[in-house]
């Protein structure tokens, strides 16, 4: 049956803190919570992962979580995995903004409300929508390095199109440099989407963009850190690497030693605590029937979604101790690599 494939040995990808049940029907009261996780490949997700799981424990409630891996198939099974075992409310991470819709149908048809975690499902009745502004991660990218390089040749190395936030990062990124384009001050040398947020494609994709124009390029804008760090390892294969400005997104620790090295001039920092405890709170309270009150409606295509989005934090070497390091996201010896 579809509850076997929990029974196993436990995926690395996936625990569960419940591993024994075969159902969580009429156990007791408590409150169990489905986290239907779509990748663990960057560094942020385990954090996530762990930081949500502490979050939910300390709330009373209980989690089971899994992760697809960034299979569209398999996180549609796992989400009907943990329906039919009756949790009380699911928490998604979609990999594919539009093929999950299905899973919110199946979901409500269950009873089971549904929150979006970091990521929007689109073109569904979600219940709620818990994440970080994207579109202002986009705005702190572009406003840093457009400060840097008021004019010239730029490279946005985007995300994946079947991630809504890589929509809303790439509107950010344009609400910036459009008037600067119009003005003539900037002209964009190469933009393209990153399939799956595979760190590979955007090192190929880098490399593409600088063999298309003689290297003349005079900054870069990646949708995120993992993406970022390629193409920094793309430009070192020109020895342009520290001479080009690049950005990129979620504070990894990689990321932050790039930037204390010069290599990367930016990170949008988001303090995943605040997503994850806001998610959990906000999880169990649906999940009990309470009323969630918001003051945002954002529209997937299908709904107005109520929706929450915290603030990102632009950090570059100037502020990146009174932020990463002081939050201890990361600590200062590892950053500065004094181990
Ligand atoms: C998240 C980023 C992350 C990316 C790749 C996005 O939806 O907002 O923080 O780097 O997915 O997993």
């Amino acid at each position: 049956t579809a509850c076997q494939q929990n029974n196993g040995p436990i995926d690395q990808d996936s625990f569960s803190n419940k591993e024994t049940s075969e159902s969580y029907k009429e156990t007791d009261d408590k409150i169990i919570i489905g986290f239907s996780m779509d990748t663990l490949a960057e560094e942020r997700w385990l954090r996530d992962r762990e930081l949500f799981k502490e979050a939910v424990e300390a709330l009373g409630a209980e989690v089971e979580i899994l992760a697809s891996k960034g299979d569209d198939a398999l996180q549609i099974i796992q989400a009907e995995n943990l329906i039919n075992k009756g949790i009380d409310i699911l928490v998604i991470v979609p990999h594919n903004a539009e093929s999950t819709a299905m899973i919110v149908k199946k979901s409500h048809a269950a009873g089971i409300k549904v929150l979006s975690y970091d990521r929007l499902v689109r073109n569904s009745e979600i219940d709620l929508y818990v994440s970080y502004d994207n579109e202002m991660v986009g705005e702190l990218q572009a406003k840093a390095i457009t400060k840097l390089v008021p004019k010239g040749k730029y490279v946005y190395i985007g995300g994946p199109e079947t991630d809504y936030n890589a929509h809303l990062l790439k509107k950010g990124v344009f609400n910036i440099l459009q008037p600067l384009i119009d003005k003539g001050d900037i002209t964009i040398v190469y933009d393209q989407w990153t399939k799956d947020w595979y760190p590979e494609y955007a090192f190929a994709n880098m490399q593409e963009a600088l063999r298309a124009n003689n290297n003349e390029v005079d900054a870069v804008i990646s949708a995120n850190d993992a993406t970022a760090g390629k193409v920094i390892q793309a430009l070192d294969e020109r020895g342009l690497a520290g001479k080009i400005p690049v950005a990129g997104q979620d504070a990894d620790l990689a990321a932050a030693q790039r930037i204390v090295e010069d290599t990367q001039t930016m990170t949008v920092y988001k303090p995943l605590k605040e997503l994850a405890d806001q998610a959990a709170e906000l999880a169990v309270k649906l999940a009990k029937g309470e009323e969630v009150k918001v003051e945002r409606m954002i529209n997937n295509g299908k709904s107005e979604v109520p929706s929450i989005l915290l603030s990102p934090i632009a950090v570059d070497q100037k502020n990146i101790d009174e932020t990463i390091i002081a939050d201890g996201f990361h600590t200062w010896d590892e950053v500065y690599r004094r181990k």
